[in-house]
């Protein structure tokens, strides 16, 4: 299959995504772009089309969907009924980076929910991803667009690098402006569960809704299954310096660790992502203590330095307060080594 890569702008946008629409209405795949990262999209009510999302992607058929919708009437065919907590998170958080997790409608194929009774569900606030779903004319189940276990493309030259000859279109909307994959929050229970940190952070929902408990604080209730499998991986193997704060060990100064681990290796085939202070290497990105720079460039960042075939990466961690504790997660997940 070839695949055709368009960029999107104001002037043949609304062509582009009308071409990308009649995609989904019969039944294929497009690859979009999000506030949160690309998304790889299929009629959430077409069993047959979403099935080419697991093909493409390689991913498990256990690890559930997003479904995506543009308008709020959208929601109440999509699920059971609308708790009370998610009818105050809606109000406040869409369209944008907040999935809420509901017990899920008869309308929703198994497939999407992995065999689970609930359904994911977010109104993205990226321009062109509301108009894309508007245009289709129903909710578009997506993931993120990469092939599983790679990190999450925030760039449409990602989503190339993955899954060129998989899929006939992507649309190509520039760089993705959160960077992260979207707050997932179980509300299908009484409690309010955060199954994956992002942009919208726990402490800004905890006090519009009260307690949120972290997946590991509750036994009885399934966790989210995307949450078992590998993510966000390059090639090259990834060691994490926590930041201070978040352990309480001494003797773990971020420059000592990359001193010490650079002894045998020529430091041109190592990787540096600095946070607080830059070390100097030559293949180092430095964030300068700001969290939204470093986990919007996070993913481009891993992808950068398997492209220049580097061995080793040692990543500066930040705190595990707001958006860091999303940035946290997905370094954690990243890495072969934890300091
Ligand atoms: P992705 O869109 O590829 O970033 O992955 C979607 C994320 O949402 C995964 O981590 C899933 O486990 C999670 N998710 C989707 N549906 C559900 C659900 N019904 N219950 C819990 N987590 C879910
Ligand atoms: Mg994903």
């Amino acid at each position: 299959m070839k695949t055709q890569l368009i960029k999107i702008n104001s002037s043949n946008k609304n062509k582009v995504l009308s071409i990308a629409a009649d995609l989904i209405k019969k039944g294929d795949v497009v690859a979009f772009p999000t506030e949160t990262v690309y998304g790889l999209g299929a009629n959430a009510l077409d069993e047959n089309a979403v099935k080419k999302i697991f093909v493409a992607k390689g991913r498990p058929n256990d690890n559930p969907l997003i479904v995506h919708i543009s308008n709020i009437n959208q929601l109440n065919e999509l699920v059971e009924f609308v708790p009370k907590k998610a009818e105050i998170l809606i109000k406040k958080y869409w369209p944008g980076p907040l999935t809420i997790v509901m017990k899920k409608s008869f309308k929703i194929p198994m497939c999407i929910t992995g065999g689970l009774n609930t359904v994911a569900i977010r109104m993205p606030s990226d321009n062109n991803a509301l108009e894309l779903i508007k245009k289709s004319g129903c909710p578009i189940a997506a993931p993120s667009a990469n092939s599983s276990t790679k990190p999450s493309p925030t760039m449409a030259k990602h989503v190339m690098n993955d899954l060129n000859g998989k899929i006939p279109l992507i649309i190509d909307g520039g760089k993705c402006k959160v960077g992260l994959e979207s707050t997932v929050i179980g509300l299908s229970n009484d409690k309010a569960i955060l199954f994956r940190p992002g942009k919208i952070t726990k402490e800004e929902i905890g006090r519009l809704i009260g307690k949120v408990d972290l997946p590991c604080e509750q036994s009885k209730i399934p966790s989210s299954p995307g949450m078992k499998y590998k993510h966000y991986s390059p090639k090259a193997k990834i060691t994490l310096v926590e930041a201070k704060i978040n352990t309480n060990k001494k003797g773990t100064d971020f420059l000592n660790v990359v001193k010490k681990f650079s002894l045998n290796e020529s430091n041109d085939l190592i990787g540096i992502i600095s946070f607080t202070k830059r070390v100097g290497f030559e293949n180092e990105f430095f964030f300068n203590k700001s969290v939204n720079l470093y986990a919007k460039n996070l993913f481009f960042v891993l992808r950068e330095f398997d492209k220049r075939g580097l061995k080793k990466i040692i990543v500066e961690g930040v705190n595990d307060n707001g958006f860091g504790l999303a940035l946290m997660n997905r370094l954690r997940k990243a890495s072969s080594k934890i300091i």
